[in-house]
């Protein structure tokens, strides 16, 4: 996602970029043709405007932009934006991340969460999702700022349920801590690809550090949904997707998106190979197979794509789970 010299990012909604072919209805990134699945017409809503219009009036940042999302269309038509806490720089520099690199202008904004907490007031959602660039720069990587913003959100509408993608805030456990004070519903860090190509996609960040981020979520918050995404296309194997799937669950993930990598500019890694809708399916199957109980995987998912059904799914399941227990 974002950032300038330093290292890799955890890219907050991975892959959320629609490549320069994919805006142009063509194809080919890097020499391969953009598949029909993994196309999505850009279209406007009258929903989707007012929306835009209404970040842009308090001052907020979507990842949805930011990422160049290809499912913003659909999802801002039903009001479900992922907010970007924390400006639109990142301080690292991912090589598949669409968002600016650099070094944040400014401090974390004291107001900020109260406009976020304005803006989801308006909002007609059961269910609020929100990620930050990364903020290396600050003593808790931004924490401070997530655990702030939802509880803001929750003095103005406790009836919904929340959701963090964080980055991995360099591994300190006392920032995830920070996060889970603030109890969100489902605590999500993208692991974005296979521990070989992290220094290809994510120089700086560790697949260590990420899964230690996610088993430490999931001992501070047993009752919530931990949940993480990687992407397809960026030269990793099947046998390590499986591998990968195995150390998530490992960690205690209960819930996991798989989405195609699309290249959000020439200055980006090419995409390597386009999975197939069939590959996908198999991949959900495997997953479940493996113990993961919640499994999103197609071409165009993203890590908060459908989140708010998602988590009802997974709310639903546990309370039949509860419910067959109880009986027996
Ligand atoms: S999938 Fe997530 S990042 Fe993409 S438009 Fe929907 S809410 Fe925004």
């Amino acid at each position: 996602m974002q950032s300038a010299p330093q290292s890799g990012v955890q890219r907050p909604d991975r892959a959320c970029a629609a490549p320069p072919e994919a805006a142009r209805g063509t194809r080919a990134a890097g020499h391969l043709r953009l598949p029909q699945h993994c196309a999505r017409p850009a279209l406007r809503t009258r929903e989707a405007d007012a929306l835009q219009r209404m970040l842009r009036a308090r001052g907020l940042v979507s990842v949805c932009e930011e990422a160049r999302c290809p499912n913003r269309s659909e999802c801002w038509s039903q009001g479900h934006v992922t907010f970007m806490l924390l400006g639109s720089v990142c301080t690292r520099a991912c090589r598949f991340c669409a968002v600016a690199t650099g070094r944040p202008a400014a401090a974390p904004d004291p107001q900020e969460p109260l406009r976020v907490a304005d803006a989801v007031a308006q909002l007609a959602v059961r269910h609020v999702v929100l990620t930050s660039v990364n903020r290396d720069d600050l003593p808790d990587g931004g924490a401070q700022q997530f655990a702030a913003t939802l509880r803001a959100i929750r003095s103005r509408r406790p009836e919904l349920t929340t959701e963090v993608l964080t980055p991995d805030f360099q591994g300190d456990c006392a920032a995830v801590a920070s996060v889970c004070a603030a109890a969100p519903d489902v605590y999500n860090h993208n692991v974005e690809t296979v521990p070989r190509l992290y220094r290809r996609v994510r120089p700086g960040a560790s697949f260590e550090r990420s899964l230690r981020v996610l088993a430490e979520a999931r001992r501070l918050r047993p009752a919530a949904v931990v949940k993480s995404g990687f992407m397809l296309g960026l030269g990793e194997t099947r046998e390590e997707v499986v591998a990968l799937l195995g150390a998530l669950r490992g960690a205690g993930v209960d819930s996991v998106t798989i989405g195609q990598y699309l290249r959000p500019s020439l200055d980006h890694l090419p995409v390597t190979r386009y999975w197939e809708p069939a590959e996908f399916d198999a991949l959900a199957a495997e997953a479940r197979a493996l113990g993961i109980p919640q499994v999103a995987s197609a071409a165009l998912v993203r890590s908060s794509y459908n989140a708010e059904r998602t988590f009802e799914q997974i709310r639903a399941a546990r309370a039949a789970d509860s419910r067959r227990v109880v009986a027996e």
